[in-house]
């Protein structure tokens, strides 16, 4: 079990609030033994003052029992309310941190991690259920530990009165709570087993509502299809449940009618041995109660014991997702990146296979990429482009061969230092719903936010004008989540995040098909402002191009992850290989 681990984050949030829970536990878990007593000795008393003639005496004995329980509800009042009060600031507290933790763990974990969809499914289910579950266990023992005190106090008094009372209590209850344990497994396992189907429906409704879908489902006419799926799913799911709801009512129903059997054939002996005159009426009352509470205390414990049963399985996702060790670490010592980079970064018979897949995404690849230089990528989709702009970054690091930066392997520099020299505009860049300036700004949140330099890269990126004639210009807030918000066009977009990676002034610039939603005369202007850009940068550009290519000091080709041809445009126009068929065929294309 997992739950001491989870027990100690719960305690270690906040020793005090766990302190003052406790104790709080410890006084409610008496309390009902002191009332009941109490209520016993009031009865007696009335009882013995029925026949006595001293009757104001025996009034004043019982106005003292009467103050002393009306105490003892206070007391249980203001410990109720109180328990409260920590209970709801403790889960506060719980459930921030534990988002706190899982929030750093998912930055500090490989990309991998979030590329392998099996690995992502199961751990994404612990992200889901861990904000909430360990306070839920929390709960759950106070729960258990609250019952059980009080609990042992009502079944010694049920001992007391007869052994065979305390038995017929766990007699009434062991039942339900079999099926109850019996039932929630079966919900767990099919709710597990019915993941798929529950998401593949969650993901029709998604895209019955969502505006990036709205477009194609009106052209194409796909509502009512997508309308039928879901309501097919769910209509499967809603039959399957409903026959385990169904299942489990009539196994409550046998259960609960032996548990109640058993409570009046009790209460019909306490009221034998009343009638006999073995016990007083006070007792008689005191252990009608008792029995009632030991049942419900009992019930409460089982409960509590399932719940914490059914937790456990979360816990080992979660703590799975928390152990998690990410590959891509720093050296103990690591080397300062060199700066300003003088020989270039050089990529030595390079070779990578995604954990996932047999087939290697890139195989001895052998790239020099120098400082004063654009060097183009040009490759099929699938030809490892990405990859290799992936294993500069160090997101992954090389099965074979070494990537280095003036000689030095990346796996000897500090990560965030070396991804600091490094600037990228992502194929599948982020939008992000926040501030113009902010958008931009991103790149490089090590310096202040300082708009002169924001506008100098929107300038580069060409989108200042377009920036401009927004309402509240470059603070506009951009994207459609949020009010006030204005929506750009992709190009528009490309173009933000294109001055987002100009901003960062990183010697190493890396632009992943920077142009693909822009027409072509910005594109011309972009680069025609980008080349006094380059001085001694290393400018890395993936395209399909040729206008952007062409103009490249080097260009390579990616042929299923190996280097297939390499040369200046017109040194592979001369080799007449695949480049210059492709280029040729594309010119045709604009005869
Ligand atoms: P490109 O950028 O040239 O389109 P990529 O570098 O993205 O190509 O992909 C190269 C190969 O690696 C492809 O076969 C692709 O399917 C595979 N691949 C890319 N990313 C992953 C991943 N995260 N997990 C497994 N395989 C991947």
């Amino acid at each position: 079990m997992q739950l001491g681990r989870a027990l100690r984050i719960v305690l270690k949030c906040s020793p005090k609030l766990a302190l003052g829970n406790i104790i709080c536990l410890l006084i409610q878990g008496v309390i009902p033994l002191i009332s009941l007593y109490l209520i016993k000795l009031i009865i007696d008393e009335v009882t013995v003052g029925l026949s006595i003639a001293d009757k104001s005496s025996s009034f004043n004995h019982v106005l003292m029992l009467v103050i002393i329980a009306g105490g003892v509800a206070v007391i249980s009042i203001i410990c109720n309310l109180s328990a409260r009060l920590l209970g709801e600031s403790h889960s506060l507290i719980v459930t921030d941190h534990i988002q706190r933790i899982l929030h750093s763990k998912s930055i500090e974990i490989d990309l991998n991690y979030y590329e392998n969809p099996q690995y992502y499914n199961t751990l994404h289910r612990a992200q889901q259920e861990a904000p909430y579950r360990p306070n839920h266990i929390f709960n759950g023992l106070i729960q258990v530990a609250q019952s059980s005190v009080s609990a042992a106090a009502m079944l010694f008094l049920m001992f007391r009165f007869h052994w065979i009372v305390t038995v017929a209590v766990f007699v009434a209850v062991l039942p339900e709570i079999y099926v109850k344990l019996k039932f929630s497994g079966k919900l767990y396992n099919w709710q597990r087993r019915v993941t798929q189907d529950d998401r593949k429906s969650r993901y029709y409704g998604w895209i019955l509502s969502t505006y990036a879908y709205a477009k194609e489902i009106r052209l194409f006419n796909l509502g009512s299809l997508f309308l039928k799926r879901y309501a097919d799913l769910r209509g499967k799911l809603r039959t399957e449940r409903l026959k385990i709801s169904r299942d489990r009512s009539l196994a409550e129903l046998f259960t609960q009618t032996v548990g109640v059997l058993v409570v009046f054939g009790s209460y019909g002996f306490i009221v034998y041995r009343a009638i006999h005159g073995k016990i007083t009426i006070g007792d008689l009352v005191m252990y009608f109660q008792a029995f009632r509470q030991a049942v419900s205390y009992l019930r409460n414990i089982l409960n509590g014991v399932a719940g914490l049963y059914e937790d456990n399985p979360f816990l080992n996702n979660l703590f799975e997702f928390l152990d998690l060790k990410p590959i891509v670490v720093d050296p103990i010592k690591p080397v300062p990146v060199p700066s300003p980079i003088k020989d270039g970064v050089v990529f030595n018979s390079v070779s990578f296979q995604y954990p996932s897949i047999a087939r290697s995404a890139l195989d001895d690849v052998s790239i020099r990429f120098n400082p004063g230089e654009v060097t183009a990528l040009v490759g099929k989709n699938g030809s490892g482009k990405t990859t290799l702009i992936k294993l500069l970054c160090r997101l992954y690091d090389p099965s074979t061969g070494s990537v280095t930066i003036d000689g030095v392997d990346l796996r000897e520099f500090n990560t965030v230092e070396l991804r600091g020299r490094i600037s990228v505009l992502f194929q599948d860049y982020v939008r992000y719903q926040m501030m113009v300036n902010e958008n931009i700004w991103l790149s490089d949140t090590t310096e202040p936010l300082d708009l002169d330099r924001i506008k100098n890269a929107a300038q580069s990126a060409e989108i200042e004008e377009v920036i401009n004639r927004l309402p509240n210009g470059f603070e506009t807030v951009l994207g459609k989540w949020f009010d006030d918000s204005v929506e750009l066009s992709e190009g528009e977009w490309q173009k933000i995040a294109f001055a987002r990676t100009l901003n960062k002034d990183a010697q190493i610039v890396i632009l992943d098909e920077p142009t693909s939603a822009m027409d072509a005369e910005t594109e011309h202007e972009i680069f025609r402002r980008l080349k006094p850009l380059v001085r001694d940068k290393i400018i890395i550009l993936i395209s399909h191009r040729f206008s952007t290519v062409r103009a490249a000091d080097r260009i390579y080709i990616l042929d299923g992850g190996r280097i297939s041809e390499q040369g200046s445009h017109e040194e592979l126009l001369r080799q007449n290989g695949y480049y210059a068929r492709l280029f040729r065929e594309r010119s045709e294309l604009y005869l």
